[in-house]
């Protein structure tokens, strides 16, 4: 869709399931700017197969046949343990071993999910997300192991990676991410939590996790402003991106892609036709 003055923007859907991926095809999705893909992981004794990984997010795209699938690595640790991923007791297990620092630290989990997002087809419309990113470094990294595994595959086709803005350090740091990645996407629950230093699962502090503070509005203008002098897009897959309120000032800090929840996806794009 376009805003009434002709700036193009991208209507995706965030998806958890293959059945979600149905539900926003219907809506006019243009794609998927978030997979969470650890629904295949969480609350089960041990960690999927690869052939079981490469069947789901098989599943999605063929459900979105032609369009963009960004497939989000591993985001558990944190509010969301996995049973079979050895991570000790943490005092803040929020600024611990979560998001992609465990796919760094349990380097076999990583690269079996490569290696199934690698595989699906058309090579390509499978696009890889890393979650919680801190440093360029954690780019770099997955990058090589992205790489790596598509020569030993012998995939010709380039396989995207982007990063998912979720910490102040990212948002600032947006020009460098953009030197090392294709595409930035705004996570804004995360960013809310970290950036107004609020745990979004704590009831006693629910009130002021506002992720229209002046503050994380400016990291989310900060981030769009270092990205897009990069030429990369910047797009949002947080729960802002879901607010009709919200619609207007992303687009307007120059967001061009913004990922809902699949059944806001139509009323999301009346919203940014009439901008
Ligand atoms: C976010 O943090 O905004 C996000 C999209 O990731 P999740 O809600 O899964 O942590
Ligand atoms: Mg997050």
């Amino acid at each position: 869709c376009r805003t009434a003055d002709g700036v193009r923007i991208e209507l995706f859907a965030n998806l958890g399931t293959v059945a979600d991926a149905q539900a926003a095809a219907v809506q006019g999705a243009e794609g998927s700017g978030l997979v969470r893909s650890e629904f295949l992981f969480l609350d089960r004794d041990d960690a999927p197969s690869e052939d079981e990984q490469h069947a789901a997010y098989q599943g999605i795209a063929d459900a979105l046949p032609g369009k963009p699938i960004i497939v989000r690595l591993l985001d558990v640790g944190g509010d969301k343990p996995a049973a079979y991923i050895p991570i000790d007791a943490e005092e803040n297990p929020a600024l611990g071993l979560r998001g992609i620092r465990v796919g760094l630290a349990y380097r076999d989990l990583l690269e079996t999910q490569v290696r199934a997002i690698l595989r699906t087809q058309p090579a390509g419309q499978c696009r890889i997300m890393l979650p919680m990113v801190a440093s360029v470094a954690e780019v770099h990294a997955v990058r090589e192991v992205v790489e790596h595994l598509r020569s030993e595959m012998g995939i010709t086709t380039p396989v995207e990676v982007g990063v998912m803005v979720e910490t102040p350090a990212a948002a600032i740091t947006a020009d460098l991410l953009a030197d090392a990645a294709d595409f930035l996407s705004i996570g804004t629950n995360d960013l809310t939590q970290y950036v107004l230093a609020m745990d979004r699962g704590n009831p006693a502090v629910a009130a002021g996790v506002d992720a229209m503070h002046p503050a994380v509005l400016r990291m989310i203008a900060e981030t769009c402003r270092r990205a897009t002098a990069k030429g990369r897009w910047v797009g949002v897959c947080g729960g802002l991106a879901s607010d009709p309120a919200a619609i207007p000032i992303l687009v307007g800090l120059g967001a061009t892609e913004l990922s809902t929840v699949p059944g806001f996806v139509a009323e999301a794009k009346a919203i940014v036709r009439g901008v």
